[in-house]
Parts: C-alpha cells; structure tokens; sequence
C-alpha cells in the first residue's frame, strides 16, 4: 500500500529520536511525523475533559475524533501529559483509530513530499512493517533522564533527577510490557545507542544504513 518511502524511526523516550527524524526529513525532503503527539493529544484532551486516562469510551471518541490542530497545543510536551499518552495508548481502540491516521501519512505524505519520516514505538513493527528503512534508537535510562532534566531546565521547568528517573522507567515498563505493539525492536531494524553519540555521529550513521539499505541521496532522485 506504500508507495512513498517510509523511514520509520523506534525507540524509548529522549533517545535522540526527534532530533535525528527532524534532520532525516529536512535532508531527504520528507514529511515528518512525530507519533507521540497523536497519544499524547488523546491523553491531553482526556484530561482537559476531567477523565481518567484509563477511560476506554472517552479515550476511544478521542482518537476517532483528533483534529489536526491538537497536536499543536504546547501543553502536550509536559510530563503530565507523556504519562496519560502512555496509558491511552495500551487502549487496542485508541491504537486502531490512530493507525489509520499514520498510515495514511505514510501512504500520502502531506506536501507532495516523496517520503515520510514517521517515529514512535511501534513503526516499524505494526505502522509500517514492510519499510525497508527502519531505525531503533535508545540510550540509557541515566543519559535519557538527564536530557530529559536539561530539556526541561531549557524551558524553565525546574525538575527532580529522581522524579524524571522514576517517571522515565514507569513509561518504559507500561510501553514495553503492554500486550498490543509494545515498545520492540524490529528484527530488521538497525541498533542505534546514542548514549556515547553527539547528534552529527547519530546522522551520519543512520545515513551510512540508510543509504545501504538503497534509499537514495535527495539529489539523485528525480
Ligand atoms: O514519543 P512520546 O514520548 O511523545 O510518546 C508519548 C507516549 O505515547 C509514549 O510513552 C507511548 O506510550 C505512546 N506512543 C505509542 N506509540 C507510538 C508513539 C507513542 O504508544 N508510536
């Protein structure tokens, strides 16, 4: 069903995910796609609303009914909001709904672009299994949290190493250990671990894969 090339980028939270799709995109001229958001737009309006994250009806008339503008309110960045994603996101409906809306972008990136660069937890596994192009990339949970502390830092928010820790492996164990797309690897998938890896050693080894995997230098492509 893809007919665009789909570079699909996995992995835990602050690996250095956004950072290498933003530069992927902007080098190859692709759409970019950022997942989170989706789960995170669902989490947020539930609880703007007073609902529990866990609330399967409200969080499934959430997903079907996401408008693209959600996903720009900049209250989706913060913690609070990471966690109710990563508890609508165990919801089989809430996943359905928002499959198509990726797979959809994977399909027919907006622009005219001839790619997309798409990243979550489960795009190379479930979103779009048959890419060629697939990414996973971590880092350890010590250097995730303290970039995570610094990012937070940066914005003003002044945060507790222990609690950014402990929120950190809470979401990794809910999006790991669900029963539908866990947070996985595909077998495919190249092995990126960023934690020794400044951000321009990051590009240029998902370059280095990319291009053997046969995707084309933008000024090559017609
Ligand atoms: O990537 P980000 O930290 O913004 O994701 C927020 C949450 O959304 C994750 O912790 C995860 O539970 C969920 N998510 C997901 N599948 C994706 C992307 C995000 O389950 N493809």
């Amino acid at each position: 069903m893809t007919v665009s090339a789909v570079i699909a980028i996995d992995g835990p939270a602050a690996a250095g995910k956004g950072t290498l799709a933003r530069r992927l995109a902007e080098y190859y001229g692709f759409a970019y796609l950022d997942t989170g958001l989706l789960y995170r737009a669902v989490g947020r309006r539930l609880l703007d609303r007073g609902d529990d994250p866990g609330h399967v009806e409200a969080a499934t008339e959430a997903a079907r009914s996401l408008a693209p503008e959600a996903l720009e309110n900049p209250a989706l960045r913060n913690d609070e909001t990471a966690s109710a994603a990563s508890q609508v996101a165990v919801i089989p409906q809430v996943r359905e709904a928002l499959l198509q809306f990726q797979q959809r972008f994977a399909a027919s990136p907006p622009g005219d672009a001839p790619g997309a660069v798409i990243d979550g937890r489960d795009i190379g596994t479930v979103v779009c299994p048959g890419t060629p192009y697939k990414l996973f990339v971590t880092a350890s949970i010590e250097e995730r949290a303290e970039r995570r502390l610094k990012e937070l830092r940066e914005r003003g928010i002044e945060s507790i190493h222990g609690r950014v820790l402990q929120e950190m492996k809470d979401r990794d164990a809910r999006d790991s250990q669900r029963d539908i797309a866990p947070l996985a690897k595909s077998e495919d998938a190249l092995l990126i671990d960023t934690t020794e890896m400044d951000p321009e050693k990051v590009f240029s080894v998902a370059l280095d894969h990319l291009s053997t995997q046969g995707l084309a230098p933008p000024q090559s492509r017609p």
